[in-house]
């Protein structure tokens, strides 16, 4: 049987005002039947959640807040510059070799941010979250923690912690 809001197929899933949920989905859900009738109809992709669904455990409380967290603000945002989403995973876009590129750039070149941005058609402040965006070495962070994410990593973490520390010998915030 799958779960009714993210489609995770699960044994014994949890029947709650005759909808069944997987535990996360159904952990996740509101109690009043208004406010859980149109989280259901929020549909979500199951794979999407599959990271977040690895560091679910029940009786955790501190964790169940980073999850639902997460999940709230992670998988429907706008997907970072690089990837695209491809049946509920993030995978290399055809721009993706540019991400190196801007890397290497800021790493090697005597260049200002507002010159490496405008070569890549971003904004000062796009660029900065691109220099900073752990999704690139294949990890998510939320609520300060890092995970390890379940996609291709963009650039090597060689490459992404010299440019975090150029970021901050030079004081970019
Ligand atoms: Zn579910």
């Amino acid at each position: 049987m799958a779960c009714e809001k993210c489609g995770h197929v699960q044994e014994g899933l949890k029947e709650k005002f005759g909808t069944k949920l997987c535990s996360l989905c159904n952990h996740l859900s509101p109690s009043e039947e208004k406010d859980f009738n149109e989280y259901v109809s929020e549909k979500i992709d199951g794979s999407l959640i599959e990271t977040f669904r690895k560091h679910f455990h029940p009786g955790e409380k501190q964790k169940q807040g980073m999850v639902k967290k997460a999940i709230k603000g992670y998988p429907m945002s706008r997907m970072p510059f690089g990837y695209l989403l491809e049946k509920g995973s993030l995978i290399p876009a055809q721009n993706s070799k540019e991400i190196e590129e801007i890397f290497e750039e800021f790493l090697n070149e005597k260049i200002s941010l507002r010159t490496l941005a405008e070569r890549h058609n971003l904004s000062i402040n796009g660029l900065k979250k691109v220099l900073r965006n752990f999704t690139y070495i294949g990890k998510i962070k939320f609520n300060n923690q890092i995970y390890e994410g379940e996609h291709k990593p963009l650039v090597s973490t060689t490459l992404f912690n010299h440019v975090q520390n150029k970021l901050e010998a030079l004081n970019i915030k």
